[in-house]
């Protein structure tokens, strides 16, 4: 395993440790992702003795290149040299309380360390001391995991996940980023302790659904936190997107497996998290809003708005943020089903001038959230619907060009207004605002100073004013 640690760093932290006297390691995520081939800029180093004083040398050797911090209440120091980043931790052994995430903490063997690690694959060390440089430490059968796509804890796992539920979140997490399968004792154990999944703050929760969000296929994560049981308790709002009713024989499609399709279908367009989490809340209106028409079969009227108006609560409470970020996915979910709206009807000019004035810049982002949501098992009404799509794509190009009213502004200023008719602040002047706006969206006049200007004036006798 030597050709893996070509890096000087590795050298110099080796002789280190050796003047020292230390047995040290480079241990967990950097050895399973040599394996993986995923480069990687975090090392972390374990020492069966203490951390910061091997940090303290490395540091020393390393000299002004590089950036000693040292954590003396977790017994831990980094050196940052350019990009690398190294975590210094002595070895240790950890016994958990119920209550509580965080172990009692002891000085203990590599063997300790390794056994208080969430996965197998994530137990893997490799000696750093000269005389045994790259040799590999895997009592656990990391490697033949990594080798089957196997998320596997070393120990036994009720204990594993009971000590700390997070690392339920993580085996799921790495499920979907690694593209693995969950040992069906540690997904069993899961769901069993998915309980203790209250004791971890909604921060790292989110930061492991946000890397969930992130990886290449999505779905794979939801249908474990579905499948095990923790979805009901992080997110109920997704489960219940779940099932299919049936009425007079007229069903209507799972919604669940639906959005996972297009959270799945949209990340191959997209890296934006955000955009994503438009995509996984898009219908989450839906359950409060399905009803049963005998007329009309099932409809979810308004669910748009209704997931708009979701939204905040559930960003504040998931600690999500709830600044631009949280807007933008509201417009996105208010917007979802204005381009195919559009592309089932005519086209027209109008239309398409108050979708382009409604989404701003981010008509780019909708329109591919709009293209994912399209998953019909329909080959044909597929074809149509994405033909037509191209077809507002081109009209949304030839209108903005023409009229330019995405991030549109208004030609005559509301001072203006009150200017010439010598008016107060008042909704007189909202409305007229109102009107310039409506005709220069439905085309009546175009985008510019002097046309607004002059039906300004042609409408100010429907509201009894004259110039002043
Ligand atoms: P990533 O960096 O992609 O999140 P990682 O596996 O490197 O993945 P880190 O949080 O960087 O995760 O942790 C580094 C190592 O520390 C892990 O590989 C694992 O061995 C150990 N570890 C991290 N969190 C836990 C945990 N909750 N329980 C047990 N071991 C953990
Ligand atoms: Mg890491």
């Amino acid at each position: 395993m030597k050709e893996f640690l070509q890096d000087k760093i590795f050298q110099l932290i080796s002789e280190a440790a050796d003047e020292q006297q230390q047995e040290c390691y480079v241990i967990g995520g950097f050895v399973r992702d040599i394996f993986l081939k995923r480069p990687s800029k975090d090392i972390d180093v374990v020492v069966v003795g203490s951390g910061i004083e091997l940090a303290q040398r490395v540091a020393e050797k390393l000299g002004k290149r590089a950036n000693l911090s040292i954590f003396k209440n977790f017994g831990t120091a980094q050196v940052k040299l350019k990009d690398l980043e190294v975590e210094f931790v002595g070895a240790r052994k950890e016994s958990y309380q119920r209550e509580s995430r965080n172990p009692i903490v002891e000085d203990g063997t590599l063997e300790d360390d390794q056994n208080r690690r969430d996965f197998t694959i994530n137990a893997l060390a490799l000696c750093l001391n000269k005389d045994r440089f790259g040799e590999l430490v895997d009592p656990f059968g990391g490697v033949e995991d990594l080798k089957n796509f196997v998320i596997r804890t070393p120990l036994n796992p009720d204990i594993t996940f009971s000590d700390d539920p997070l690392r339920m979140m993580r085996g799921i997490r790495f499920s979907a980023q690694l593209g693995f399968f969950l040992e069906t004792n540690t997904f069993e154990a899961i769901a069993r302790n998915k309980e203790r999944i209250e004791i971890i703050s909604k921060e790292r929760i989110a930061d492991e659904l946000n890397k969930i969000m992130m990886s290449r296929k999505p779905s794979v994560g939801f249908i474990l936190l579905e499948k095990t049981g923790l979805l009901e308790l992080i997110f109920p709002e997704v489960l219940a997107l779940k099932g299919a009713e049936t009425k007079d024989g007229v069903g209507h499609k799972d919604n669940f497996y639906h959005t996972l399709a297009v959270l799945d279908g949209l990340c191959e367009h997209t890296d934006n998290l955000w955009l994503r989490w438009s995509a996984l809340l898009h219908d989450i209106g839906k359950p409060r809003t399905k009803r049963y028409d005998p007329r009309l079969g099932w409809t979810f009227h308004n669910h748009n708005f209704v997931g708009e108006k979701m939204i905040p609560e559930i960003f504040r409470r998931m600690k999500l943020p709830t600044n631009e970020k949280m807007k933008y996915v509201q417009k996105m979910v208010t917007l979802h089903m204005r381009p195919i709206v559009l592309s089932e009807e005519e086209v027209t000019d109008s239309a398409i001038r108050r979708l382009l004035f409604d989404a701003g810049d981010d008509i780019d982002d909708l329109m591919k959230l709009c293209e994912a949501d399209i998953t019909s098992k329909n080959p044909d009404k597929v074809k149509r619907f994405k033909s037509n799509f191209q077809l507002v794509r081109k009209k949304l190009k030839e209108i903005e060009e023409k009229d330019r009213v995405r991030n549109f502004q208004p030609p005559i200023s509301g001072q203006e207004i009150m200017d010439t008719f010598n008016l107060p602040a008042c909704s007189t002047v909202g409305e007229i605002k109102m009107r310039i706006k409506d005709a220069i969206l439905d085309g009546i006049i175009p985008n510019e100073y002097e046309a607004a200007k002059t039906y300004m004036l042609e409408i100010a006798s429907e509201f009894n004013l004259t110039i002043s």
